[in-house]
């Protein structure tokens, strides 16, 4: 625990490095090249009508937050993907129809890791849905990227929506004890974590769940721990076809699938995170299924095939436009 504390503070100072400076230094010269994007991105899963939701996108020096790159390794990975190793990350989520209920996977960042996220709601409406209209929320982990968006000024965004998270992911960040043991640094994590989920809670909205349970109709969590202590991802799966939502597997997609054992700061424990990544690409690459990562570039939908020592990403081709 006392690792892992001081593991979070580390990952708190680099993560505030890593994107708030470049973020303003940046600003000026993004909003001139750079146009906005619609935000959402329709799918079909069997019989379930899915959306990949975009919560906006934030500059990420991964120079300074992936861990276990032999020297060089990182430019060499980044330029051969025409990068630069600040990227520009996505941060997606997800909205699925099952038995006539919206299910909502993550809620973006809210107005916690500044004006470039929290593009959620906006997603959402664009999409031509309303926030009042989701029935659940499931999160991935409760990093604040994942769960910012769930409260704005103390209130409920989602005001008609059951909050499910995996139970050993609410005993370590709901924990009043563990916030009351956190250094000082690593104390906004599980305060971001616990104010988040706050009105849910007060209204008797959450509800925990085990790896393995089925939540919904075509909806199962596959615990895959590593990131954080009960990080979950999300079987969706109807009439023959298959899309796991990795969540936070991977963060690097010019780095992580070439070479699997890069971790990143934000990884609660590296070793596990790295084999887990292991277990869940090595299954997606036998099953032939697709796969949707949080931070893989938007929509962030694809399948994985093996490469050497590591993976290669084959991003989907979903490419139907229906003009209206
Ligand atoms: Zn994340």
């Amino acid at each position: 625990m006392k690792n892992k504390v001081k593991f979070l503070f580390k990952s708190i100072f680099l993560f505030l490095l890593a994107t708030t400076l470049p973020r303003f230094a940046d600003a000026q010269e993004s909003t001139i090249k750079i146009l906005p994007q619609p935000g959402y991105y329709n799918m079909q899963i069997g019989d379930l009508p899915l959306v990949v939701l975009s919560d906006g996108t934030n500059p990420l020096a991964f120079d300074k937050l992936l861990l276990n790159a032999q020297p060089g390794e990182l430019k060499s990975l980044f330029e051969q993907n025409f990068l630069s190793t600040s990227v520009e990350g996505s941060d997606n989520a997800y909205l699925i129809r099952t038995d006539g209920k919206l299910v909502l996977i993550d809620a973006g960042s809210g107005d916690l890791l500044g004006p470039t996220f929290g593009q959620l709601t906006k997603s959402i409406i664009n999409a031509g849905f309303k926030p009042e209209q989701i029935d659940a929320v499931l999160i991935t982990h409760l990093h604040p990227d994942h769960v910012g968006g769930l409260m704005r000024n103390g209130q409920m965004v989602f005001p008609n929506a059951t909050v499910y998270i995996a139970k050993a992911e609410s005993d370590f960040w709901l924990s009043e004890e563990n916030l009351k043991n956190a250094p000082v640094g690593s104390k906004p994590f599980f305060e971001y974590a616990q104010n988040s989920a706050l009105p849910y809670l007060k209204a008797g909205k959450v509800k925990t769940f085990n790896s393995g349970d089925k939540l919904f109709s075509g909806i199962t969590a596959l615990g895959s721990a590593g990131h954080t202590a009960g990080h979950t991802s999300y079987i969706i799966e109807s009439n023959g076809q298959k899309l796991v939502i990795l969540g936070d597997l991977i963060h690097a997609a010019a780095a992580q699938f070439t070479d699997p054992g890069i971790a990143i700061a934000f990884d609660s424990d590296p070793n596990a995170a790295i084999k887990t990544r292991r277990r869940v690409f090595d299954d997606a690459v036998k099953g032939k299924y697709l796969v949707a990562g949080s931070h893989l570039s938007f929509p962030g939908v694809g399948h994985i095939r093996a490469n050497g020592k590591g993976y290669l990403w084959v991003p989907a081709n979903y490419s139907t436009i229906v003009s209206k």
